[in-house]
């Protein structure tokens, strides 16, 4: 597992500057999560880790080598989306092997990572499914899943329970924090939902428009807000 610092990231969208000189690390081993509202760019950020988006100025280092300017294949991490982003014409098997082929695993080697990581997360008994076939919640896994299976580096995981019905986002929510305490992932996990950060999260940076508004743990964040946006995104109910 390895660490992930970024050193003044900038992004612009246009004249827009949606990052700006936006400086952090985040350890390795660590579950951190990324809070903020709406549009704060949280996405773009983590699609900049991703190589999914590329950065205007400043670095990112994973594991202490520059990533910023590699393609997203070569960076070791692996994103799961809000919207499962599943191969429809595939089986869930096939779509967890998919992310493996180009990474010259052997056969049988891919078979028993996929077959482990759906017995962790639940989902052995459809791995001959499609998509199509699977519930939300399932899909969900099955998107984990994926992830899983290609031992990254780190997981960048994009709002991934908003999807879900309120019962089984506290379900999946239960089950991610079991992994992490299992597989000790460095995870940025990206919400806008103050209690799923709280819940999970070993720390919480609070994102607001271009920058961070505040670093700390769950308890830090909720007892000593750094600014009364914190107070208020914290203190409100979700
Ligand atoms: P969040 O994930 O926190 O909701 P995003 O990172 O998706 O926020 O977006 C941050 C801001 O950047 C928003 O104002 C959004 O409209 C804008 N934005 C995101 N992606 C693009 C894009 N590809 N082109 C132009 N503007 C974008
Ligand atoms: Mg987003």
């Amino acid at each position: 597992m390895s660490s992930i610092e970024l050193d003044r990231v900038s992004k612009r969208f246009g004249a827009v500057n949606v990052i700006a000189d936006l400086s952090l690390e985040i350890r390795s081993g660590e579950f951190v999560a990324f809070l903020g509202p709406s549009g704060c760019g949280k996405s773009t950020l983590l699609r900049m880790i991703a190589g999914l988006e590329r950065v205007d100025g400043g670095q990112i280092r994973i594991g202490g080598t520059r990533v910023d300017t590699l393609p997203p294949g070569a960076r070791g991490v692996a994103m799961v989306f809000q919207h499962y982003a599943l191969y429809p014409h595939m089986t869930i098997y096939e779509n967890m092997a998919f992310g493996l082929r180009n990474v010259a695993v052997p056969r049988g080697e891919i078979d028993r990572l996929i077959h482990e990581a759906a017995r962790i997360l639940e989902i052995e008994p459809l791995l001959e499914r499609k998509p199509g076939q699977l519930s939300g919640g399932q899909k969900q896994r099955a998107a984990i899943g994926r992830a899983l299976v290609k031992n990254p580096r780190a997981y960048l995981f994009d709002e991934p329970l908003s999807n879900l019905d309120a019962a089984l986002r506290l379900r999946t929510r239960v089950e991610l924090a079991r992994l992490h305490q299992q597989v000790r992932a460095t995870t940025i996990f990206v919400t806008h939902d103050q209690v799923e950060a709280m819940t999970l999260a070993a720390r919480i940076v609070v994102l607001n428009a271009r920058q961070v508004e505040q670093i700390g743990t769950p308890m830090e964040i909720y007892a000593r807000p750094a600014s009364e946006f914190v107070a208020r995104f914290v203190g409100s109910p979700a």
